[in-house]
C-alpha cells in the first residue's frame, strides 16, 4: 500500500522525463512537484469555498487548476521553459488576488510568495537569470506590499484568518522542505551516477584502472590483516596489434569488448576484474589458493581461445590471452610487489609461446 503510493508519487514527479540524468538535474522534478501541490491547493479551495457558497473563489481556483494542468502538460510534452514560467505566474496571480482581496493580509496567505522565490532560485539557472530576478523581484515586492498594507478581505473573519495563518504556515513549510528534499535526493542520484561513470571503463564495461587499483589496495590490506591468501593476475591479449592491423581498429574494439565480457563471466562473484590499460587486465581473487586461482585462469584462457568473434564480413578473428599469476606471500609488504610478480609471470608466458599462464609464486597456500 505505502510502496504503491510512493510509486504513484514518483510517477507524477517523473512526468516528462526522458533522460534520467539529463542536464536539467532537479528542475523538472521541482516544476512537476509545484504544479501537483498547486493543483491540490486549488482542489482544497474549491471544496471549502463551494461548501461555504463563496463561488467567486471556486471559479478562480477552477481557472487556476485548469491553467496548472496546461503547465503540467507543457512539462510532459517537453516545453520545459513554458512549464517553468507558467507556474510562478499563476501562483503570483492567485496569491495576490486571494491575499489582497479575498482573504485579507492578516490571513498570512502572502507567505506563499516565499515558495515562489524558492522555486525561482532552484528552477531558473544561469541561462535564465533575467527571468529569475524578475520573478524574485515581483514576489518580493508583492510580499512587502501585503505585509505593509492591511486589507481585511471579503470572505474571512478573524477566526478564519487565524486558522488560515496556521494552514499557510504548514503548507509553506511543507513546500519548502519538499523542494529542498527533491534537490538533495536528485543531487545524490546524480552523484551516484557520476561515481559509477568515473569507475567504469567505457569500452569494456569493466572497472577502469583507477577503480581496480583502488580495489587492489583494499583487498591486499584486508588479506594481510586477515592472513588470507589472495592472488593477483595480469591478463594480456596476444598479438593484439596484429588484430588491429589486420582487421581494423573497430574490430579491435569489438574483440576487447567481447573478450572482456567472456572474462567477466568466467570469474566468480567475489573476484574483481578491471582494465589495467590498452589490452591488459587485472584479476584479483581473494581468499583463494594459487592452485584454485590457476584453475580459474586456465578456464578463462580456454574460454577465450574457444571464442568465435566474427567481423562484419563473417571472418573469424582468432584471439588468445597470456596470463601471469602471483599470490601474496609473507615477505610482500606492498600490493605493487605482487602486481610486479604477476607481470613477470605474464612476461614468462609471452616468452614461452603465448596463450598460456605462468605462476610466479613459490609460496603455496
Ligand atoms: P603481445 O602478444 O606481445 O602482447 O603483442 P601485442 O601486439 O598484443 O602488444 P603491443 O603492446 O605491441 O600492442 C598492443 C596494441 O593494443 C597497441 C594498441 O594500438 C592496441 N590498443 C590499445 N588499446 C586499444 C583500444 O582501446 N582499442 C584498440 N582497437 N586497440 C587498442
Ligand atoms: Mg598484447
Ligand atoms: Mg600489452
Amino acid at each position: 500500500m505505502f510502496s504503491s503510493i510512493k510509486q504513484f508519487i514518483n510517477t507524477l514527479l517523473n512526468i516528462g522525463f526522458e533522460d534520467e540524468f539529463g542536464n536539467d538535474l532537479n528542475q523538472k522534478h521541482v516544476v512537476n512537484f509545484s504544479y501537483i501541490i498547486f493543483c491540490v491547493g486549488c482542489l482544497f479551495l474549491i471544496a471549502v469555498f463551494t461548501f461555504r457558497q463563496m463561488y467567486s473563489i471556486t471559479i478562480l481556483s477552477t481557472l487556476g487548476l485548469l491553467v496548472a494542468l496546461v503547465g503540467l502538460r507543457y512539462n510532459f510534452i517537453g516545453h520545459l521553459f513554458r512549464a517553468q514560467i507558467l507556474m510562478p505566474i499563476i501562483k503570483i496571480f492567485q496569491t495576490s488576488i486571494l491575499s489582497l482581496f479575498y482573504f485579507g493580509t492578516e490571513s498570512g496567505f502572502h507567505w506563499f510568495f516565499v515558495n515562489v522565490i524558492a522555486y525561482a532560485l532552484v528552477v531558473f539557472r544561469t541561462d535564465r537569470q533575467a527571468v529569475k530576478y524578475w520573478v524574485v523581484g515581483i514576489s518580493l515586492a508583492l510580499f512587502l506590499l501585503c505585509e505593509l498594507t492591511d486589507t481585511n478581505g471579503l470572505y474571512l473573519n478573524s477566526t478564519d484568518q487565524e486558522l488560515s495563518v496556521i494552514l499557510v504556515f504548514f503548507a509553506v513549510s511543507f513546500n519548502f522542505a519538499m523542494v529542498i528534499n527533491l534537490v538533495i535526493s536528485r543531487l545524490k542520484s546524480v552523484n551516484q551516477h557520476l561515481r559509477i561513470l568515473a569507475e567504469k571503463d567505457e569500452l569494456t564495461g569493466l572497472s577502469n584502472r583507477r577503480k581496480v587499483l583502488a580495489d587492489a589496495v583494499n583487498i591486499f590490506a584486508d588479506s594481510i590483516i586477515n592472513r588470507e591468501s589472495c592472488v593477483f593476475s595480469i591478463v594480456d591479449l596476444d598479438h593484439f596489434k596484429k588484430i588491429n592491423d589486420t582487421f581494423g581498429h573497430e574490430a579491435g574494439d569489438l574483440v576487447l569488448a567481447k573478450v572482456s565480457a567472456m572474462m567477466a563471466s568466467v570469474i566468480r562473484p567475489q573476484d574483481e576484474i578491471g582494465r589495467y590499460g590498452g589490452e591488459e587486465f587485472i584479476v584479483i581473487m581473494r581468499g583463494t589458493s594459487i592452485k584454485d586461482a590457476a584453475d580459474i585462469m586456465e578456464a578463462m584462457r580456454r574460454s577465450v581461445e574457444d571464442m568465435l568473434i566474427e567481423t562484419e564480413n563473417g571472418i573469424v578473428i582468432p584471439v588468445t590471452i597470456s596470463i601471469g599469476l602471483a599470490a601474496i606471500d609473507p615477505g610482500v609488504s606492498r600490493y605493487e610487489e605482487i602486481l610486479a610478480q604477476a607481470d613477470k609471470g605474464l612476461y614468462v608466458a609471452k616468452r614461452s609461446g603465448r596463450n598460456r599462464l605462468s605462476v610466479q609464486s613459490d609460496y603455496q597456500n
